[in-house]
């Protein structure tokens, strides 16, 4: 199939998947597309591959990883020009991306002993004749499905948490992004060229659904929720496990004590960050009474600063063509209910950019408010206090992040959102915070990357009791006797009768 295509939109060309940029149409990546059987000649081949990898051992895994990480870092600017180039994204914030990245997988290495290492843990009186040990072993094969918008940090955070646990991975880029997908590959190539231990298939959705189908040992999946529903439903059919990190639509709440310019600058940053293509991107805020007038002013007063364009700007095209009718539907849904645009509004939507919008008194039953926009538009609503702002937040059944600006009230506040992480006093940190779990509630998934949780997630528990003594008191065995179970009775009477 050829297409003359919208730039940005990815087309299939005599069985190579071709991704252009979306603002200038220029070629990133021409990759084949894998067939449902490559896609399982990968992964067997990834097996193969797994078993190696695991009995290296993982003091030899952690000096590969390490390895890979400095790859990473010594040729960020390349990294950064390829993410620019295939999504459009400015190259300072691609830059930022690769950084976080590196940070993950220089944690992933170093910290997979400590933390999936075997260990003794401790007897209880009831079986104190056994010692009881566990360690976490290795799935075999992760197949990794990941999104567009942050092609590098977004799959990095399963993909190096996965390999430092032990696993071979396979990678399914999304159709937007696969240059940068195979750039990693053939990076990680470099520093373990012996076997595919990390490999990639190309294509469409197709190929991400016969990934879930080919017998891997557990999905990691980062996407939209519908999409997270469907791969759900396929590895269903043989109980693959799933990690499922899906959409948000995450509030930041401005208390009466908040310091009003860095809430400003952090709600600006962190919802038009990306053109606001941020799984955990600010999209709606909720400023108490006393403070949202000049909350407002300041927000205005930072995102109407900001440039839009292809090179050196703050905010680059929109990755998705699709999208902006999303954007723009949202924007004129507001409008029409009531709410105002005190920055860009009906106009905003310019192909491939949307100019920074932000919308006030936005009806709560409004798409801008309930649904993700993925755009660079922030709706800013009025409360009575913190309580209603942390009511009309976890209304929602969306719960991935969050954040509170405050002083007295704020870490209590960040406690009660219904989110799987939360910032006081700043955006989207939780992210870059290598030591701790990153993932969210209810229709934004579950299962955790990052930290100990995200290495554990990509480990089975393994647990073994071994005998050290005779036992004393026999329970599990047919040679008890009465007296045996009679002195069973009085013991857990005596222990934890009262
Ligand atoms: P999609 O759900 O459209 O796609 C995600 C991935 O799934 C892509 O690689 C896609 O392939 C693949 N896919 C599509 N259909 C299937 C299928 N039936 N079976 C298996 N795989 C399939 O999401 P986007 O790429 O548009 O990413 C944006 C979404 O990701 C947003 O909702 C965002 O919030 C979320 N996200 C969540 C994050 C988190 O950590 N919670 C982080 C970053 C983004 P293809 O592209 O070829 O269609």
């Amino acid at each position: 199939m050829t297409a003359v295509h919208v730039p940005g939109t990815p087309v299939i060309e005599d069985g190579r998947l071709v991704s252009t940029n979306p603002a200038t149409g220029a070629e990133a990546g021409r990759l084949l597309v894998a067939s449902p059987a490559d896609v399982e000649a990968t992964v067997a081949q990834a097996r193969a591959a797994s078993g190696w990898w695991a009995g290296l051992g993982v003091a030899a895994r952690r000096e590969r990883l390490l390895r890979w990480r400095s790859r990473l870092a010594s040729r960020i600017e390349e990294l950064a020009e390829l993410i620019h180039l295939e999504g459009g994204k400015p190259v300072a914030e691609a830059v930022v991306e690769v950084v976080t990245a590196v940070e993950h997988l220089d944690w992933a290495a170093r910290n997979a002993k400590r933390v999936l290492g075997p260990r003794r843990v401790r007897s209880r009186l009831m079986l104190a004749e056994f010692s009881a040990h566990l360690e976490y072993q290795p799935y075999g094969v992760v197949g990794v499905i990941g999104p567009w918008n942050y092609p590098v940090f977004t799959p990095i955070g399963s993909i190096a948490y996965a390999l430092a646990a032990g696993n071979a991975v396979v990678l399914k880029p999304s159709e937007y992004t696969p240059a940068v997908g195979q750039w990693l590959v053939d990076s990680f190539a470099e520093v373990v060229p012996e076997e595919p231990v990390f490999a990639a298939v190309h294509g469409l959705g197709d190929v991400g659904a016969a990934l879930c189908r080919s017998g891997v040992d557990k999905v990691a999946f980062t996407g939209s929720t519908a999409t997270g529903r469907k791969v759900m439903a396929a590895c269903a059919e043989s109980l693959t496990p799933v990690l499922i990190e899906a959409g948000g639509k995450d509030a930041m709440i401005v208390d009466t004590d908040a310091d009003l310019d860095a809430a400003a600058a952090a709600a600006v940053w962190g919802g038009l960050t990306n053109a606001g293509q941020t799984c955990i991107g600010i999209e709606r805020v909720y400023a108490v009474e006393g403070v949202f007038d000049r909350f407002v002013d300041r927000v205005v007063q930072r995102a109407g600063r900001l440039t839009v364009g292809t090179d050196g700007t703050d905010i680059g095209p929109i990755t998705m063509p699709s999208q902006l009718e999303v954007i723009r539907r949202h924007i004129d849904d507001a409008l029409a209910r009531g709410g105002r645009a005190v920055l860009g509004g009906a106009d905003a939507v310019q192909p491939p950019y949307v100019r920074p919008t932000v919308l006030v008194d936005v009806p709560e039953d409004s798409a801008a408010v309930r649904e993700e926009t993925f755009g660079p538009t922030l709706t800013i609503n009025r409360v009575r206090d913190v309580d209603e702002a942390v009511a009309r937040t976890n209304a929602l059944r969306y719960g991935l992040g969050g954040s509170v600006f405050g002083r007295r009230r704020a870490m209590a506040v960040a406690r009660r959102l219904h989110s799987g992480m939360a910032s006081v006093n700043s955006a989207l940190t939780f992210a870059g915070m290598s030591t701790l779990p990153f993932g969210g509630v209810g229709d934004s998934g579950f299962g955790r990357i990052h930290g100990a949780d995200g290495l554990r997630e990509f480990a089975r528990p393994k647990a073994i009791t071994r005998r050290r003594a005779r036992s004393l008191l026999p329970a599990t065995t047919f040679d008890r006797t009465d007296a045996d179970v009679a002195r069973l009775v009085k013991l857990i009477k005596r222990f934890y009768g009262r």
